[in-house]
């Protein structure tokens, strides 16, 4: 990858400091309560809590987050009480510990992902709501399942499978929905190199190779571009960014697995210092190259529903080479990269105090729909009804709730199609088929479905599975079923 200058972190972020008095404590009392256990790798647990406060720190999150992370597994796995935990570090601290404990029981109800009912999804996601009436539970959340996500060798395969499916399912796209650009992209591809290695292994050469092949032709551009840039005497850092194995996934599937469709393999990201010089970059970028219209896209503007914004644009370059570049500030960098995490810096001050009054109320209007949640979360508690499926929608931007005739509920993700249905039903129903009905007429096993679609798979006995099939499917989990049921001779 051509990079002339690399985006460093600003030096606020960088900030190292000693542990506090408070959090030595806390590391001083998880070190006992769990002495003696072993994680499966066979090195202390100890070692995995400490991990989490690394990560919490990398995050910059607030003093009482980054010592509930060191106390997090205390209550589950040890002899240590809540009350003891509150008497030592007081009601936040202990009320942080108490909602990630839970929402690790209840995770442990569901042994199995591939037999998630719906109502127990629901049961998870009102627990996480409820919990998320401090956000900094799943925040702290989500830093347990990285860390358990990077050490996920150690564990037998039947464990990985279900880990693996749980973080690309659940808390990659909740990552995305905190807009925590970094931590989603680790966790997706983490996962999806164990939920289907085959094709992890065949993306990451594709992205590498292609990375190869057009390293010399992007300097040529980013000289070109900074040339300009330094003419006008604008203020740019310019690097390189390489999409990530999963995301290129996703898109193959969107565009019928045709890689000519994809135009941002590789992209160009350009970081200015204002708005004003983000319009204006773009408009220098246009000089010198061909945008092609229907791509340019003004997320500053119009960020995405998780708060993120930069300016998107694609364009031909004289040597017909077509190049994105992605344009932001450095304050949009941040969120785009750490998030809610980052918002959390920003606001330190502020947030502290709103947490002592349970609310939070002065985020950047683009991360609103936090207020949302926690709203919602205060009528949960206050035993009120919420529309679920409403947050839910809003929460997992990403998936796609259908239904069977029955009425039961099965989401996927956007962009499944008939047999992905199918299969999530049984693999018995999935190696059958023999057409589908939506919405109660004849369809065909190409159409896309679609959010709140009632699908009735047709199936007979006389059927077998199709090696073709494998085309008309979106999602790893049925393309995992139907290779597991192809005939022998059609095993690929
Ligand atoms: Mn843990």
């Amino acid at each position: 990858m051509t990079t002339n200058k690399k985006i460093e972190e600003p030096k606020h972020l960088e900030k190292k400091h000693e542990d506090s008095e408070r959090v030595k404590r806390a590391i001083k009392i998880a070190t006992k309560a769990h002495e003696g256990q072993l994680r499966k790798s066979g090195e202390p647990y100890i070692n995995h809590p400490l991990a989490v406060k690394k990560i919490l720190e990398e995050w910059n999150m607030d003093e009482d987050t980054v010592i509930a992370g060191i106390l997090h597994d205390t209550i589950e796995d040890t002899d240590l009480k809540l009350e003891d935990i509150k008497k030592e570090f007081g009601e936040s601290v202990a009320f942080l510990v108490d909602g990630v404990t839970k929402l690790g029981q209840v995770r442990k109800n569901m042994d199995d992902l591939d037999t998630y009912l719906p109502e127990t999804k629901d049961n998870f996601l009102r627990l996480m709501v409820a919990t998320g009436n401090d956000i900094r539970v799943l925040i702290i959340k989500l830093a347990d399942r990285l860390h358990n996500a990077r050490t996920l060798s150690a564990l037998p395969p039947d464990k990985q499978r279900k880990i693996a499916l749980e973080t690309l399912e659940i808390f990659a796209p909740l990552a995305d929905r905190l807009n925590m650009g970094r931590l989603r992209v680790e966790l997706a591809d983490i996962a999806f190199s164990y939920v289907d290695p085959k094709r992890y292994d065949y993306l990451k050469k594709l992205i590498e190779e292609n990375n190869k092949l057009a390293s010399r032709a992007l300097k040529q551009i980013e000289d070109e571009v900074s040339e300009l840039f330094k003419k006008e005497k604008l203020e740019f850092e310019i690097s390189g960014r390489v999409k990530s194995v999963y995301s290129l996934h996703k898109k193959l599937a969107k565009h019928n697995q045709n890689m000519g469709e994809i135009y941002d393999l590789t992209a160009l990201r350009i970081i200015v210092p204002d708005v004003t010089s983000c319009y204006l970059a773009l408009g220098l970028l246009h000089s010198l190259y061909t945008p092609m219209n229907e791509r340019i896209k003004d997320y500053i503007a119009k960020p995405k529903q998780n708060g993120y914004q930069s300016l998107h644009t694609t364009v031909i370059t004289p040597n017909k080479k077509i190049v994105e570049f992605q344009i932001r500030t450095r304050e949009m960098h941040q969120y785009a990269e750490r998030g809610l995490a980052a918002s959390f810096y920003y606001n330190e001050q502020k947030l502290t105090e709103n947490y002592k009054q349970g609310k939070i109320e002065h985020l950047p209007t683009n991360l609103l729909w936090i207020t949302e949640l926690q709203d919602a979360a205060a009528k949960l508690k206050e035993g009120k009804k919420v529309d679920l499926r409403k947050l839910r929608l809003n929460l997992f931007a990403d998936k796609i709730f259908v239904y069977t005739p029955k009425g039961d509920i099965i989401d996927l993700p956007k962009g499944s199609l008939p047999l992905d249905f199918a299969f999530r039903l049984h693999s018995e129903i999935g190696g059958h088929v023999v057409g589908v009905k939506i919405n109660g007429n004849m369809s065909n096993l190409n159409r896309r479905l679609e959010q709140g679609d009632v699908v009735e798979i047709l199936t007979s006995k006389n059927q077998t599975p199709k090696v073709s099939w494998l085309e008309k499917i979106f999602t790893s989990h049925a393309r995992q079923k139907l290779r597991q049921i192809l005939p022998k001779d059609q095993q690929i």
